[in-house]
């Protein structure tokens, strides 16, 4: 089997690489100040941990090879404004938005989008970092760097958010999990929750909609939609071409993790149908530092990242799967001390979540 370099080494290349392992196959995770020399980028199939990276002589020779899979699509889906654009040639309903160019449409844009609005640099944002959630006169405290390369989107009161994150191969073979509701503070993932088959319809919805938008690219591997739920309305908040925070639970809560599934549709390998049987819960560590405490519960893997502690930096995650939604719940509660207060909020969450099922 050939083995594949990731542009990037981050977690998720980590956890690339650990999914390669058990398959046999080499997987290089790559700096983006790596040395060209050091990388077997000739003999590999090339894929990416990151959608945006800096022009160096390294990135410009990976992306030169015709084994760097997906290689003209990060140029769109990198970029928040044609990535809305796409959404739109596709009919797909998005929270309404304008490209920002001057503070001059500001008297427009509260008139038209009539709430609190976010701004989102076009290229480069993660975790919340590059926007702005903004009310009326809120604007004049935005760096002024921002004009002509932002997008502006209205507000969404939405229900939930959710994910769903699917996979194709270059057989046209399309394959998906259950979607996965997930919480956010500050911009930035706490935990997510999935219970297979909560809503089928839901599931069919979102699942024609990513297809319709890995269809339209030619797109092979694993890629994530992240949505908001407005009433009966599933808007796509925006798309990530590579495996995702979201996903992390499929390591211990799938047959086939997103980092397997990835592998397997950018090397040609099987791609049948994730098997998800229980629900699951992950709880990302941020900038908290390791507790081998947790371990005393049964159910919980941990997954550290070894990467140094910084305030607000994904450390690693915590993942539970139980047939028994009534377990998974109690062994939340017995968590809940072992973890700072902050996370008392996300784990109150989950346990609502879980409860929509219980009595079912
Ligand atoms: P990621 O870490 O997923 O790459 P990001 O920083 O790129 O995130 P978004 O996913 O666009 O940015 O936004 C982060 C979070 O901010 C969303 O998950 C959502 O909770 C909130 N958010 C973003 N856009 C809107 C919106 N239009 N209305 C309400 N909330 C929003
Ligand atoms: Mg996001």
């Amino acid at each position: 089997m050939k083995p594949v370099c990731v542009l990037g080494n981050g977690q998720l290349g980590r956890m690339l690489r650990q999914a390669g392992e058990s398959l046999g196959i080499k997987v290089y995770p790559i700096g983006l100040d790596a040395k060209l020399e050091t990388i077997p980028y000739q003999e590999s199939i090339i894929t990416t941990e990151i959608e945006c990276w800096p022009e160096t002589i390294l990135t410009r020779k990976l992306a030169k090879q015709e084994t760097f899979i997906n290689r003209d699509i990060f140029s769109c889906l990198a970029d928040r404004m044609k990535q809305k654009e796409l959404l739109d040639n596709l009919g797909l309903p998005t929270a309404p938005w304008l490209f920002l160019e001057n503070t001059e449409q500001y008297k427009k844009i509260f008139t038209i989008f009539n709430q609190f609005v976010i701004v989102k640099r076009r290229t480069g944002g993660y975790d919340g970092h590059g926007q702005w959630r903004l009310n009326q006169g809120e604007q004049y405290h935005l760096p002024l760097d921002i004009y002509g390369k932002s997008i502006i989107e209205q507000g969404i009161n939405f229900s939930a958010e959710v994910s769903l994150i699917g996979a194709r191969s270059n057989k046209e073979r399309l394959v998906f999990y259950p979607l996965t509701s997930n919480l956010h503070k500050e911009g930035i993932l706490r935990i997510s929750v999935t219970i297979p088959q909560l809503s089928k319809k839901l599931q069919q919805k979102a699942e024609t909609m990513l297809s319709m938008i890995m269809k339209k690219l030619n797109y092979i591997g694993v890629m994530t939609m992240e949505c908001f739920i407005d009433g009966n309305n599933l808007l796509v908040n925006e798309l990530a071409p590579r495996v995702h925070n979201s996903g992390h639970w499929t390591q211990n809560g799938a047959s086939i993790s997103q980092f397997e599934l990835h592998l397997r549709a950018i090397l040609n390998l099987p791609l049948p149908k994730p098997v998800v049987n229980s629900p699951s819960v992950m709880i990302n560590l941020i900038g908290t530092p390791i507790n081998y405490a947790w371990l005393s519960l049964p159910l919980i893997h941990l997954h550290w990242y070894e990467k140094e502690a910084r305030v607000g930096r994904k450390l690693g995650h915590l993942n539970m799967t139980d047939l028994n939604t009534k377990r998974l719940s109690s062994a939340l509660i017995k968590l809940a001390p072992l973890l700072p207060n902050e996370y008392q909020h996300s784990i109150n969450w989950a346990i609502q979540k879980l409860s929509s099922i219980l009595g079912s």
